[in-house]
């Protein structure tokens, strides 16, 4: 299903009907390019499960909880051995957990069998292109 979004607002809104989606457990993989709005979905996911805390980026910090809410940046990974020992293997196996993942292209051998694919495509400025796909 691919839609368009106009605004920030536009992609948080997306994300907060992903989220309810996937409320009761599932892991979101989002590719894109930097500034596609991969974070800006995020935050929106997280408001739409009532998570109160501001949602970030970019700092050094790579997994995120909040309860069962699981934000991951893997921007800054530089291998799969890197990755491996942030224990997302753990992560993944809890079926309740709800895992958004940026960049997981790095960890390609390691991500679940079934996952929700959001590709984000930047049109101009303020227009991206929202491409899910589920797996
Ligand atoms: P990423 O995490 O993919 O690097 P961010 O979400 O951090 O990207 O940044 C996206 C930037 O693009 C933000 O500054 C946001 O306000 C801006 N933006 C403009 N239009 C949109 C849109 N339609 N969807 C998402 N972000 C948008
Ligand atoms: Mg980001």
């Amino acid at each position: 299903m691919k839609i368009k979004t106009k605004s920030a607002q536009e992609t948080r809104k997306f994300g907060q009907k992903l989220a309810a989606k996937i409320a009761g457990g599932g892991i979101v993989c989002l590719y894109g390019d930097l500034g596609a709005g991969k974070t800006t979905l995020v935050q929106g996911a997280a408001a739409g499960l009532g998570i109160k805390r501001r949602i970030v980026s970019p700092t050094f910090i790579i997994v995120r909880q909040y309860g069962h809410f699981w934000h991951v940046d893997l921007y800054r990974i530089k291998s799969l051995a890197e990755a491996k020992v942030l224990g997302l293997e753990e992560i993944f196996s809890d079926p309740r957990n709800i895992v958004l993942l940026e960049w997981p292209e790095k960890i390609a051998p390691i991500l679940p069998k079934h996952y929700h694919e959001i590709k984000i495509t930047t049109l101009s400025e303020n227009e991206r292109e929202i491409d899910e796909i589920i797996h």
